[in-house]
């Protein structure tokens, strides 16, 4: 299935990668609880399943100087 990275603040597509099945693992989301996957990963039919991250332009610009937030890459 399809994965696409959209930058959750400019909501800019990352990277779309293609997977055989979904891991969660393999994603890096096993480590979050289940509220949390259900902020970050959304379904949606031409994109295929969505998780938000960050581009680094907002990574560098936002998540330093607040210094808080969980994003995954
Ligand atoms: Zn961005």
């Amino acid at each position: 299935m399809k994965v696409t990275y959209v930058c959750d603040i400019c909501g800019l597509p990352q990277e779309t990668i293609e997977i055989e099945e979904v891991d969660m693992e393999k994603l890096g989301l096993n480590t979050l609880t289940s509220r949390e996957k259900e902020d970050i990963i959304k379904y949606n039919e031409s994109q295929g399943l969505i998780l938000y991250t960050l581009c680094s332009n907002c990574f560098s610009e936002k998540v330093f100087p607040e210094g808080e937030g969980t994003y995954i890459f």
